[in-house]
């Protein structure tokens, strides 16, 4: 591994949300964590109870109480990132998924958000009905959650910059928190919550007298952001291809159906492997490579990475290698095979 390392030219991160993968894929030799989901977060303990009091509000002071009682928890979890990643860089993705998948589904539970919110069964029950959509994953998510509720953007950059400034003062690290808005097509609407971000940073900054540097990106990983991309570097320091969601959305296949026809293609040689694996070079590979020439004429020096399960793929590590990415993420027990692919590319 000392070998591949001193031979590879582009940078292993990894994707962790919770601080035993970070130190675990810090351990195996990750430079830093290329994507950290938010959202994996609010599942444990009594977390999810507050998170569903943030889904359920009717109104942003409602919202803002809930999100008040999860800022504690996102901080505590990011000041444990800070630290398992000893100053390397750290990407948080703010909150990404469909709300509805947070909603309660058993009637226990939500009795006992109702009773939490002072509200009926059948009020909850309707706000429920109401999240429900016939295609979530091209539905409310990613930066459309921010544009409607830019109070979670606001929670979620408090936490980065309060956990980063409390790790950078303890340890001295040398901490520059990478703020990733997910799912953008459009420049505006990046802007939009890039300001939201920008106010609440620079807030954070003045109380607590700190001059910590931060940066704001955004995921690429829908087509009209790879055509756009030079417009998008205006508004976004750097770039992370969401392969997942690009190679979803370039073919039009739901990534969460397509196993049930993909066997088909490949007994019928349409397709040699799972384009969700490996990265289909030629399609979504070629809008890959475009946005990064289109990002790096706006913005030269664009930090440009990969977070999709391509970044774990060797063949598609060889890719990112030829198009020149800075960085491959990947999640932790493959950043080693990462790390040997990547010098295999550059030999
Ligand atoms: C992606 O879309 O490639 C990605 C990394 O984000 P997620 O899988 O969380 O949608
Ligand atoms: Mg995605």
């Amino acid at each position: 591994m000392a070998w591949a390392d001193k031979y590879r030219t582009m940078g292993v991160r990894t994707n962790a949300d919770t601080p035993s993968d970070a130190k675990k894929a810090r351990e195996l030799g990750a430079e830093g964590i290329g994507l950290c989901r938010t959202e994996h977060m609010f599942f444990e303990g009594n977390r999810i109870d507050a998170f569903r009091e943030m889904i359920c509000s009717d109104t942003v002071e409602e919202r803002e109480a809930a999100l008040d009682k999860i800022l504690p928890y996102q901080q505590g979890d990011f000041e444990q990132l800070f630290e398992a990643m000893e100053g390397n860089p750290v990407t948080i993705r703010f909150l990404d998924p469909p709300l509805h998948e947070f909603v309660p589904q058993t009637e226990e539970d939500i009795k006992k958000l109702a009773d939490a919110q002072g509200k009926s069964v059948e009020t909850i029950k309707a706000i429920i009905e109401s999240l429900k959509e016939f295609n979530p994953m091209m539905g409310h998510r990613g930066c459309r959650l921010a544009v409607t509720y830019p109070e979670i953007a606001k929670m979620q950059t408090r936490a980065v910059m309060e956990a980063a400034i409390e790790v950078k003062q303890e340890k001295g690290y040398d901490i520059v928190p990478e703020i990733m808005i997910p799912l953008v097509g459009e420049k505006k609407e990046l802007a939009y919550v890039k300001e939201v971000v920008v106010q609440t940073a620079e807030k954070v900054k003045a109380y607590y007298e700190s001059d910590i540097q931060y940066k704001v990106g955004t995921m690429i990983e829908i087509p009209r952001a790879a055509l756009l991309a030079d417009e998008i570097a205006e508004e976004a320091e750097f770039f992370s291809f969401g392969t997942n969601d690009l190679t979803q959305m370039t073919f039009g296949f739901s990534r969460d159906d397509a196993a049930k026809f993909l066997g088909e293609y490949y007994d019928k040689k349409i397709f040699e492997s799972d384009p969700f694996a490996r990265i289909d070079e030629e399609g979504v590979g070629q809008l890959v490579d475009m946005a990064c020439k289109k990002g790096r004429q706006t913005r030269p020096d664009i930090k440009l990475g990969i977070c999709g399960e391509h970044g774990g793929d060797p063949s598609s590590v060889e890719f990112c290698h030829k198009i020149g990415l800075s960085y491959v993420s990947c999640s932790p027990f493959r950043v080693p095979i990462a790390r040997l692919a990547a010098a295999q590319a550059a030999i």
